[in-house]
């Protein structure tokens, strides 16, 4: 059986050698990072030694980074640990950045986006006149579905003339665009391991050194008290080496943009019907959000898992549940183009041969179930 050519990097990432030998490494050794003991002082080590490497990553300081779960408990433990007054998130959060802002039990308000998904910073001005202070402003670096990114500086400037603070999560955003939390004007930033070449339910949450969070989680003070339960020693070994790794891979930006950007010539070159989504926007350079008028999503997805293609429709956090795309809606579109759309992301071991079977294979489904136009 051949391997699947994979173009669902903003799912999960191949694993990368480096991260699989770090996590050995790690997992060959006995200890819990808070014994005093020698065998515990090593575990603390590795730990200490993959912090300094997220925090380059994030251009932050080693104290600011505090290890969890993943993406999904940095958003909740940032959104729900604030003690803000009142949470404004974006249209297109990631579900569990919306699923949190629901949880806090203070007024909620969802700040829209434009027809290219970025955030409408005019209505973000008028809805934290309006909400009680101190708000938190939830707004995504980058988009899982589109890759659009976000102007955080000027959202960063708008939140902090209302005295409101401001979480960014940017765990599509590393590895992928030079992510500098200081640059940002961030008071929160999320990361996720699993993103960026290194294991799943490994996560990072940042913090600017006067922003508050209370813990999600509660114990034994782990983390500065930030975040308790004894440290995944493997896991945070892994994404220390990933985070490093991750930064080298800027430089393969021009490449994977010049492949994404092949894909997407060729669609528009032919037909006129099928679309791009957030083309306008500045994008990620590894993601194309595609939408083919009439062919359902889970159709497309099919048709490319036939050809050996791994790719997927709207979020995958989400497939599974037949729903629109919140995203592609917020954006404006139908629930019929909506659900029409696939996402393809690419990544480092992505190849032109690649591009070349994609490519084949969507003008096979658009020609044998949209068929082609007349010239
Ligand atoms: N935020 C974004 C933008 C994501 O794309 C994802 C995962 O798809 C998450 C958060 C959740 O991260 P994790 O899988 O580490 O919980």
């Amino acid at each position: 059986m051949t391997t699947p050519i994979y173009m669902d990097y903003n799912a999960t990432t191949p694993i990368r050698t480096s991260v699989i030998e770090a996590v050995t490494d790690a997992m060959h050794m006995v200890g819990n990072p808070s014994s005093v003991h020698a065998s515990g002082r090593s575990a603390r080590k590795i730990v200490e030694k993959a912090r300094a490497k997220v925090a380059a990553l994030a251009g932050c300081r080693t104290r600011d980074v505090t290890f969890c779960s993943g993406g999904t408990e940095a958003n909740n433990a940032v959104i729900r640990g604030a003690g803000a007054a009142s949470v404004i998130v974006s249209a297109i959060e990631h579900d569990s950045g919306l699923a949190a802002a629901k949880l806090v039990g203070v007024p909620m308000f969802v700040c829209g986006v434009d027809g290219d998904g970025l955030v409408n910073l005019d209505e973000l001005r008028a809805l934290l006149a309006d909400a009680p202070a101190p708000a938190l402003v939830s707004v995504m670096f980058a988009n899982n579905e589109t890759g659009v990114i976000q102007p955080m500086q000027a959202v960063a400037q708008i939140a902090h003339e209302f005295g409101a603070r401001l979480h960014t999560d940017a765990v599509q955003a590393a590895g992928k665009i030079n992510v500098d939390f200081p640059m940002l004007g961030a008071d929160y930033l999320t990361l996720s391991s699993h993103k960026i070449g290194g294991p799943q339910g490994v996560g990072a949450i940042i913090t600017a050194p006067t922003a508050p969070l209370a813990p999600l989680i509660a114990g034994g003070g782990q983390e500065l008290g930030r975040r308790s339960g004894t440290e995944n020693v493997a896991g945070i070994a892994g994404f220390g080496v990933a985070a490093l790794e991750a930064m080298d891979d800027l430089g393969e930006a021009p490449r994977i943009a010049a492949m994404r950007d092949r894909f997407e010539a060729a669609v528009s070159d032919h037909t006129n019907t099928a679309f791009i989504i957030g083309r306008a926007a500045p994008r990620t350079p590894n993601t194309a959000c595609v939408a083919m008028p009439g062919v359902k999503g889970e159709t497309q997805v099919m048709h490319f898992d036939l050809n050996g293609i791994c790719l997927s429709s709207g979020s995958a956090c989400s497939s599974g549940k037949v729903k629109a795309s919140h995203v592609l809606s917020a954006m404006g579109y139908d629930e019929k183009t909506a659900n029409a759309s696939i996402r393809v992301s690419l990544g480092r071991m992505t190849q032109d041969s690649d591009i070349d079977a994609l490519v084949a294979a969507w003008k096979s489904l658009y020609d044998r179930i949209v068929g082609r136009p007349v010239a």
